[in-house]
């Protein structure tokens, strides 16, 4: 492992940080706020964005005094003006108008829209030198390398917000980072963690909804079902840490209690701890390098027991599919993370089963690596040419991949 790409240098404070929440009406944006409002007088947002979610929208940038609202779908955009009418507060719609708001300049920006749609504004943010607290891992799937190459440029700080990277994040700074031996990021194993695999197969939306521990947006929630999750995780690290896939391991530790470790040379292994609440992280994020309160404390003496297992491939095969485009490199992950978008979304409208969901990101790949479009993204454009290029092949897949007996 090399250096640590993650800007060191703390940002400037003043009694005031300035904050701007991309992806605010989500649920990292809602625990996001949670911390803002218990401390209003630290805080001052500056701008805020959702999808399609305007009246709510609108109601947040009210509450929190926000000087920009912007939706990304323009058909959203009356709505967002009408119901910000009389507040000063500007409005705005359409993808540029992300962009924008990212661009406002805020020395604290949450990236928390989901999926390949957050990569321009987060990038944007991470441009102009920003702290970008980073929520939405398919950024570093899609264009891992490019963005931390252009943050590190930009002189960017990234924080990881991911409570698995938080907690490598902060287990890392124990000791050097050439004595490091490697990175353990725990999963919880989703709700399907003991099911034997013919049950697997038959799982249905509800059942894959119901995740243990974690209550999170539910594109998430399925990715921890099928481990996907875990898999753009190990992505996520790689490029985070700068650290190789075989210095990058997952532990199932059902408890989600420990949520990461790092292993040093001499034996010692350092571990970050804390309760299933994303509101940990985002506050270690918000506050660094200060701490401020986040969320309810462990209570050591109820915890009967902290267990931790080997993931299973078999059962799991997003997983070796993730470690596979990874060792693969190129557009490789960017092709993984638009064809499970794609069937994530098919899932949930129940158009496949979920074993079809790894099936379709398998066979994209193959398609995709026959067509030869696995080229590296050099720029940002070229990973949203391989993500386009990687849903309509996912799409054209689809019925033949839903039609089979799995
Ligand atoms: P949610 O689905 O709860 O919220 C997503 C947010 O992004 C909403 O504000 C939504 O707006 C907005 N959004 C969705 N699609 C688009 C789009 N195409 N363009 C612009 N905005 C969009 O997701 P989560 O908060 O759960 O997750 C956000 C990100 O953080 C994801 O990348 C996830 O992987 C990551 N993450 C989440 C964790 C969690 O505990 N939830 C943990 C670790 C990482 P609208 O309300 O209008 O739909």
């Amino acid at each position: 492992m090399s250096a640590v790409p993650l800007n060191p240098t703390p940002p400037a404070r003043t009694s005031e940080l300035s904050v701007t929440l991309l992806g605010a009406t989500g649920s990292i944006g809602s625990s996001t706020i949670d911390l803002i409002r218990r401390s209003r007088d630290r805080y001052r947002v500056e701008a805020v964005t959702a999808a399609r979610n305007a009246t709510a929208l609108a109601a947040l940038a009210r509450d929190l005094g926000a000087r920009f609202a912007a939706v990304a779908d323009p058909a959203c955009y009356d709505e967002l003006k009408a119901a910000l009418a009389g507040s000063g507060i500007a409005a705005a719609a359409g993808e540029e108008a992300l962009v924008e708001a990212a661009e406002r300049p805020a020395d604290w920006v949450m990236a928390a829209i989901t999926g390949a749609a957050s990569l321009k504004p987060t990038l944007a943010a991470a441009e102009r030198g920003a702290v970008v607290a980073l929520a939405n891992k398919e950024c570093l799937v899609c264009a891992g390398s490019l963005f931390m190459r252009r943050a590190a440029a930009a002189g960017a700080t990234v924080l990881p917000v991911d409570s698995e990277h938080n907690a490598v994040f902060q287990s890392l700074s124990a000791g050097t980072r050439a004595d490091v031996k490697r990175i353990i990021l725990t999963a919880s194993g989703g709700p399907f963690r003991s099911w034997p695999l013919e049950a697997i197969r038959q799982a249905t939306l509800e059942q894959a909804l119901k995740h243990p521990n974690w209550s999170m947006g539910p594109k998430i929630t399925i990715d921890s079902a099928s481990m996907m999750n875990k898999g753009l995780e190990i992505i996520e690290a790689h490029h985070l840490f700068d650290a190789a896939p075989e210095e990058i391991d997952v532990l199932v530790h059902p408890q989600s209690i420990v949520h990461g470790m790092v292993e040093f040379r001499d034996g010692s292994v350092v571990a970050q701890l804390g309760p299933p609440d994303m509101r940990v992280p985002i506050a270690h994020c918000l506050a660094w390098p200060a701490r401020i309160a986040g969320a309810n404390r462990l209570t050591f003496a109820q915890m009967t027991t902290l267990t931790f297992e080997e993931p299973d491939e078999v059962r799991f095969p997003a997983l070796r599919l993730a470690r596979e485009v990874l060792r693969t490199g190129q557009g490789a992950p960017t092709v993984l993370n638009a064809a499970n978008e794609i069937a994530v979304a098919a899932f949930i409208d129940r158009r496949i089963g979920f074993p079809h969901i790894a099936a379709l990101v398998e066979a994209t790949l193959e398609a995709s690596a026959a067509r030869g479009v696995l080229r590296e993204p050099e720029a940002i454009a070229d990973a949203l040419a391989v993500d386009h290029t990687a849903r309509s092949l996912a799409r054209d897949l689809l019925p033949e991949i839903a039609a089979k007996a799995i």
